[in-house]
Parts: C-alpha cells; structure tokens; sequence
C-alpha cells in the first residue's frame, strides 16, 4: 500500500524461508511465496533479481501471479556481462541482455538493472571502452524496456555511469543508484543520487557498516539516511522507493531472522517514501 504521500516503495523478490542458494533456485513456488509476503509486509511493487533462468511462458505465470497477489512489477536485474573490449566479452554481454530484455518484456517490467563494465574514465583506453559499451547497448536497446545502469563504490564508476547513460538518452537508460556500493568508496550514497539526478529511474537502497556489502535494511547499517532524503528530494525523483536486500545473509552480521529483516525494511522504505513529496506514479 503506497505511502500516505502516494509515493509507492518496493523490494527485491526473496525467498521468506531462505530455501535458496543461488538464483537458479526460484522456481514458481518459490516466487508466489516471495511475492505473497513482500504483499503482507507492505510493499507496492518489486524487483525480479533473479528470472534469467525462466522461460517465456514461466515468465507470463509470474506475470499473473504478480498481478493476482497485487505487486507492480517495476524492474529485473540482468546479472554480469563481460569485458565488452573483447569478442567473448561482448557475446557474454549480449547474451545476458537479450535473455533479459525477453524476460523483462514477457514479465511486463520496464527497466533491467545492468552493471556496466567500464568503472573509470580517466584514461584513454576508459573512453574507448565507453565508447565500445554505448554501441553495444545501443544495439541492444528495446521498446518498452530501459536499462538503469548501476554504480559500484568509487565515484570514477559514477562519473563512466553518468556518460554512459547521456550517450544511450534516457529513453533507453537511466541510473539505478545502489546506497551500499556508494557507501563502501568515495563516491557516497548522497553524491551518487546528486550525480544522477533527472537520470535516477530506479533504486537500489540498502546499507552497511562501511566494510562489506552486507544489503540491510535501510537504517541498520552507517548509511546517512537523512542525506539520502534530502538527495531524492532535491532531484525531485519520481519512482519506486526500491529496496535491495539479500537472500544470502551473513549470518555474523545478522540479530533478526529474515522474515524479521525483511519486515524491517518494508516499514524503512514505507518511512522513507513517506518523507518525499507527494507524487503518484
Ligand atoms: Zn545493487
């Protein structure tokens, strides 16, 4: 249920039982129980992290179930491509993508969450891989669907994300800002939101205590979590306040039990949607 503001908050589709080690393991069962208790905890709308390994009719299964239990189905994340500077790289790359854009059109999600391979522009060699990795994606570029291109922790990921979103246009990319990446360099999660701004099309809010990149709920971890108000605020961004928690959790870092966890973070993402200005999507 959106936040009284009309601002909707999401979360990434994990197993309640943790009956799971690797992404390959969402079967349908395992995806309707996920989707039922992201519904009871709260939350509008998801991310399918995991549905690279379904075929086109799973895909429309998951498309109905979605819509019966009452999620929007807002975005999919595309797992690593390769070293796009080399023929075996960009066919990885290719390969990823094309699975991805199929499953995000037979899912009906809008954007496929990517991490580029480029992660610094200062050299001569980063611009011609910019420049080899805008024509790649260019390429393979799909009506309906846009990619948001992620950051890693340093603000040289953030600067080669930015460019490379302007060279593709935003009506084939956008940014997804990942808080915890950002938290773990220099580019820090307020900057990197500052850095997108009218580029940010989804999100990845999550934290951690600065070491590893533990994806708690927002508020468990170091995170200036006023900061990242203020950034979403000031950029004015429209979209799904969209969390990105973990099915592998380290146990060490972990008080609560991951139904608790995950409870956590819909009531931090209903919070933090709550303190945006109104805006219905
Ligand atoms: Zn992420």
């Amino acid at each position: 249920m959106p936040a009284p503001n009309g601002r909707i908050f999401g979360c990434n589709v994990i197993d309640p039982v943790l009956e799971v080690r690797g992404g390959d393991d969402y079967s349908l069962a395992i995806t309707e129980r996920s989707l039922e208790f992201l519904r009871e905890i709260g939350h509008d709308a998801i991310e399918y992290s995991h549905a690279c390994h379904w075929s086109v009719e799973e895909c429309e299964a998951v498309r109905e179930m979605t819509a019966r239990i009452g999620l929007i189905p807002w975005s999919l994340h595309a797992w690593a491509g390769g070293d796009v500077t080399t023929d075996e790289g960009r066919r990885s790359t290719a390969a990823v993508l094309r699975v991805a854009t199929r499953n995000a059109q037979a899912l009906g999600v809008p954007i496929i969450v990517h991490h580029p391979d480029g992660q610094r522009l200062d050299r001569d060699e980063d611009h011609e891989r910019l420049r080899i990795e805008t024509e790649l994606l260019a390429g393979l570029a799909a009506p309906g669907v846009r990619f948001a291109l992620e950051n890693m922790q340093t603000l040289a990921s953030m600067e080669y994300v930015v460019a490379l979103v302007d060279l593709l246009g935003s009506d084939r990319a956008g940014v997804c800002v990942d808080t915890g990446h950002a938290a773990l360099g220099d580019l820090g999660p307020g900057r990197a939101l500052r850095m997108a701004g009218s580029r940010l099309i989804t999100t990845h809010l999550q934290d951690n205590r600065g070491q590893h990149d533990d994806h708690m709920p927002p508020g468990d971890g170091a995170i200036d979590w006023d900061d990242v108000v203020a950034a979403l605020t000031e950029i004015d961004y429209p979209g799904c306040v969209l969390l990105e928690l973990t099915d592998q959790p380290g146990d060490a870092m972990r008080r609560v039990t991951i139904r608790e966890e995950l409870a956590r973070g819909a009531k931090a993402a209903r919070g933090l949607a709550a303190r945006l200005p109104a805006r219905t999507v």
